[in-house]
């Protein structure tokens, strides 16, 4: 998301942030970078202007005040990340519910932008903050619109109300009525009402989409919106805006990088604020907007709030619960615990996505480690830990040579997979050590980061991180072994 505009104002930053002094055309120079990388991230230009100007007349003001001992690159970055957060719509906002049960969320947006697959993710997400959630099927237009979202709710175990089969047959306005009727006996607290989208704009859609809402009165409409159209994505939340009007934005395709700056844009032109994003096509690549987080992984430095939120809620109540209790009590870490986060972890989406959110993640060398990363990696360690036995798994220096090699056949890996998992399992297992020994380093926060995260401090081989896959793993040369079987397992070899 966003990675060419963040490495481009990485950059430019990296330079202002050690400066002593700086001067008037320092800062022409800096706004002069800024608004290239904006433009060329597809950013509109009045929003690009607006900003530029407002950066370059704090920065000038604060320069001529000249304070002692404040870093003044360090002020102009806090004050393009301030202008940043503004432009992206100030501070976030959480959906408004009802007074009176059910809360209607209706969906509007072009087809093809993501509508169905992001009503089955809010559906999910809903769900996953205790609520009892019902999808309305009012898309009767697209071919196989209803099917579809029938599968994203079975899929997400959320009820869908479809009465009628669309394809062109069917009311919109009357389901849509009937959905929240339904709602009301059914006892779901929200309602999610997906409608039907065109491909480009036309009258006949936003007459329909007018008369849903008229009709349902909607506490929320929410514009669904495919980052990658670029500037189109502007001038169709405008029309919408003018046609249907809406309360909020979800920007889809997200995990796409090339033209997604237009949608920073969106929230400043519209003046409505973005409440959601998707950032793939799986079910949990969905998440809150929160603006300040925004401008931080844009400027580079991560977004480690969104992080710990999306670990939570990948390793259950549950399990958090048993992991924190071992961890105060002191009992040992088993592969048994290994394995609950590698599965919390694949639960998080894909490696690449989580390290790209880590502070630093825009710099050259963490970059490298990103594109060397294995996504295969934690699917085979689960693999390696299924074919363990349950003894093995709670006392892995038993697995020896010929242990090794018989739980390589069995998960259909090679042996130097199983001493990667071996080695990344003993490194887990010492940083929790570590952490319990460290005074105000324990407790739910950090033990809800899933396979060692907690020791994400020391990235620079990626070996502490427990879980974390390393980048391809290559057979290792033959090096002499130990002949104690416990040793070697702690060697790795
Ligand atoms: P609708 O016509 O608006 O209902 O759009 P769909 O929900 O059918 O989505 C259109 C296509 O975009 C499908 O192939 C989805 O899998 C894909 N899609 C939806 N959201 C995302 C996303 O956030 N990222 C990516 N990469 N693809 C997405």
């Amino acid at each position: 998301m966003f990675d060419s505009l963040s490495s481009r104002l990485t950059k430019t930053f990296t330079g202002l942030r050690n400066r002593g002094r700086i001067n008037p055309v320092d800062i022409d120079e800096t706004c002069e970078e800024i608004r290239v990388a904006l433009l060329e991230a597809d950013v509109a230009g009045s929003v690009v202007t607006l900003l530029v100007e407002r950066v370059r007349t704090r920065s000038l003001e604060q320069i001529s005040l000249d304070k002692k001992g404040i870093n003044p690159g360090q002020q102009i970055i806090s004050i393009v990340h301030e202008e940043l957060v503004a432009i992206l719509g100030g501070s976030a906002r959480r959906l408004r519910y009802a007074k009176t049960a059910p809360t209607v969320i209706m969906l509007a947006g072009l087809q093809g932008s993501g509508k169905t697959t992001l009503a089955g993710k809010l559906a999910a997400y809903l769900k996953s903050e205790g609520n009892t959630p019902v999808l309305v099927a009012c898309d009767l237009q697209r071919p196989n619109a209803v099917d579809q979202l029938q599968v994203v709710g079975g899929s997400v175990g959320v009820p869908v109300f479809a009465p009628e089969p669309g394809n062109g047959v069917g009311d919109p306005v009357k389901v849509a009525k009937a959905g929240i009727e339904f709602a009301k006996q059914k006892v779901h607290n929200f309602v999610i009402v997906d409608t039907a989208g065109r491909l480009g704009v036309d009258k006949e859609l936003m007459e329909q989409a007018k008369n849903i809402r008229d009709a349902i009165s909607p506490n929320e409409v929410l514009f669904v919106v495919d980052a990658m159209i670029g500037q189109d994505a502007v001038n169709t939340a405008q029309a919408f805006l003018d046609g249907v009007g809406f309360d909020g934005i979800v920007l889809t395709k997200m995990d796409g990088d090339a033209r997604g700056g237009a949608a920073l844009s969106i929230a400043s032109v519209t003046n409505r604020p973005v409440m959601f994003l998707s950032t793939g096509e799986k079910s949990n690549e969905f998440e809150p907007f929160h603006p300040d987080r925004m401008a931080n992984r844009i400027l580079g430095m991560g977004d480690v709030a969104t992080l710990a939120e999306q670990a939570k809620k990948a390793l259950d109540g549950d399990s958090a619960q048993k992991l924190e209790e071992k961890f105060i009590s002191g009992e040992k870490f088993t592969f048994d615990d290994f394995l609950e986060q590698l599965q919390a972890m694949k639960k998080m989406g894909s490696m690449s996505k989580i390290l790209g959110m880590l502070p630093g993640a825009q710099s050259a060398q963490m970059k490298k480690q990103i594109a060397a990363i294995d996504e295969n990696e934690l699917t085979r360690a689960e693999a390696i830990i299924h074919s363990m036995t349950p003894n093995e798994r709670q006392e892995p220096k038993i697995i020896n040579g010929s242990r090794r090699a018989r739980i390589a056949r069995g998960s259909g890996t090679e042996v130097f997979h199983v001493n990667n998992v071996l080695d990344r399992f003993s490194a887990a297992q010492k940083a929790m050590k570590q952490m319990r020994n460290q005074p105000g380093l324990g407790g739910a926060a950090n033990l809800q980061m899933p396979g060692g995260m907690p020791s994400m401090g020391g990235m620079g081989g990626m070996g502490g991180m427990g879980g974390m896959p390393a980048a391809k793993v290559a057979p290792p040369p033959k090096r002499s072994k130990s002949g104690n079987p416990a040793k070697r397992a702690l060697e790795g070899g």
